[in-house]
């Protein structure tokens, strides 16, 4: 059923960019072979500004019929070698040019991101530049994905290529549109990989705006293509299709399970970056203030909906009064409020359904005997707002401890020593981060060390760079994004043997 035109003024609210109503104004339709065109099936589906709940607008709701035909136009485009075959110098400069044109509209892609997200938009900002470092990252890595000459038997010259893999499903998730789309984008087309990316459905428009621009910067039709819709129909189609070579998912472990089996049927490669518990360790010998800070934007930043958010807050036994006291004094300043807001740190939540799922655990959490000294309450009204919370007299085996809020939630657990925070750390199903607080020098290489997690920060958090991996150790992933890893992702290795 064709839905009625959303009042784009009533959602934006306030906001006045020309290029953002204009964007807002146009069809979203899906990107196959370089064109925008409806969903075969003509339905659309409303996506929504959480921080006021009114329709922004209308967008095509992609399903496996489009699915097929976006792998039918990425494998025409791979084969016939518009991408593959473009000299590694040539895609360096198209993938420079995305980034000078994310950078160049980067007011708008930041507005449009808070607006669908409901991050705070000085995050937005940052994740807007990050995502053109991204790009500018893997155009530098173009012209050097070397093969290897190898020590082989005298009469034989042998040598290793490292092609692409082929067409690629890229399918991302709602808590960091922008980012992922970079991360995903990126280095696929540096390695000559064609892609079908879906976002998710609760953030569609950043990721039809940076397809825009993508074409913008030359990059022939087919090489990147687009699907809107939902995860069930068009996210399932990718990953079962049987000619798409690759997948990479960002998203829940429940779901990565599912991908994972739907890509056995044409033993796709996979790669997932999954979710998160991940322990933020206090040593009494921290330095008070920076800890207490960087631990609010560990759990805080993105209203908590962060894959490596730093939730379970261990605190060592002698120091717990001193820090908790201080990080509640601290984290209190900052409530859920508008994300357009320069001075806003914490938006409302994504949708509805996190709304829900982040108040169940509020509500859980006092069942399970902790105790909110902040938060633990929501208040009704519009827009998905929920203020900092956070939990003391929390066990390591509780549920809040153990399962992934994706709200703003902290449980605070004591430990006695170096030995007891490792083994409350890492006892978990999860392995995404970990972080560790302490002027030792040795204690804090130790104890990096020992966490079991595919990132650890010492003495400070959320700190990702390009160049450096990320993902997970056990059901936080398979594989890793970014730096160099990126490329092993997003080639395969040949042996040639040539007789002398
Ligand atoms: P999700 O379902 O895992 O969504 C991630 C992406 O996968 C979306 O594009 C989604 O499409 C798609 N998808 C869903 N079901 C699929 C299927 N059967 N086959 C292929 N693709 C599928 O996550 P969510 O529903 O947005 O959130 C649920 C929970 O996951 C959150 O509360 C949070 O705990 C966790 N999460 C983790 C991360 C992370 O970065 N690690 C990110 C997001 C969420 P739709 O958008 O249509 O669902
Ligand atoms: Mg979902």
């Amino acid at each position: 059923m064709a839905a009625a035109a959303p009042s784009i003024e009533k959602a934006v609210r306030g906001v006045t960019s020309a290029p953002v109503l204009d964007f807002l104004k146009r069809p979203k339709n899906l990107l196959i072979g370089g064109k925008w065109v409806p969903a075969k099936s003509g339905k659309t589906f409303e996506t929504i500004n959480p921080a006021n709940e009114e329709v922004l607008a209308l967008v095509a709701e992609g399903d496996k019929a489009d699915v097929d035909e976006a792998v039918k136009v990425a494998r025409k485009a791979y084969e016939e070698g518009k991408w593959p075959n473009i000299g590694p110098h040539q895609r360096a400069r198209y993938l420079f040019k995305i980034a000078e044109l994310i950078e160049a509209h980067a007011d708008e892609l930041a507005i449009l991101e808070t607006l669908n997200n409901g991050m705070a938009i000085s995050l937005a900002r940052g994740m807007v530049a990050g995502a053109a470092e991204v790009f500018r990252y893997y155009a530098g890595w173009t012209t050097k994905i070397y093969g290897e000459t190898n020590p082989s038997d005298p009469s034989m010259f042998n040598y290793t290529l490292r092609e692409p893999v082929g067409v690629c499903g890229q399918i991302i998730p709602w808590n960091g549109p922008i980012a992922m789309f970079a991360w995903k984008i990126a280095p696929a087309l540096a390695c000559g990989n064609v892609s079908i990316l879906k976002p998710a459905e609760q953030t569609p428009l950043t990721a039809l705006r940076l397809g825009e621009l993508v074409l913008e910067a030359g990059v022939p039709d087919g090489v990147v293509n687009i699907i809107t819709g939902f995860g069930e129909t068009a996210g399932a189609a990718i990953a079962s299709h049987p000619d798409i070579d690759k997948v990479a998912f960002t998203g829940s472990t429940e779901v990565g399970k599912l991908i994972l089996q739907a890509s056995a049927g044409n033993l796709k490669r996979v790669s997932l970056e999954l979710g998160g518990k991940s322990p933020n360790v206090i040593f009494a010998d921290a330095d008070l203030e920076s800890a207490v800070s960087t631990s609010m934007f560990g759990f805080c930043m993105l209203s908590g909906q962060v894959c490596c958010a730093g939730t379970r807050v261990f605190v060592q036994q002698d120091f717990q009064d001193t820090f908790v006291d201080a990080l509640t004094r601290y984290t209190s300043k900052f409530k859920a409020s508008d994300p357009l807001d320069p001075k806003t740190t914490v938006g409302p939540l994504v949708s509805r359904e996190q709304f829900e799922r982040v108040k169940s655990y509020l509500e859980l959490g006092k069942k399970e005997g902790a105790t909110p000294v902040l938060g633990g309450e929501v208040t009704s009204g519009k827009g998905y707002f929920v203020d900092p919370a956070i939990f003391t007299g929390v066990k390591n085996n509780m549920r809040i401890a153990q399962e992934e809020i994706f709200g703003p939630v902290a449980a605070i657990i004591p430990f006695k020593d170096e030995n007891d925070a490792v083994l409350q750390g890492n006892d978990t199903t999860y392995g995404l981060a970990a972080a560790v607080w302490t002027k030792d020098v040795s204690r804090a290489h130790k104890v990096a060390r020992a966490l079991k997690a595919g990132t650890v920060w010492v003495n400070c958090y959320n700190n990702i760079d390009p160049i450096s991996p990320f993902g997970g150790y056990k059901q936080s992933g398979i594989g890793r994004e970014l730096g160099k890893y990126a490329i092993d992702l997003y080639t395969q290795i040949k042996s040639v043997y040539v007789k002398l």
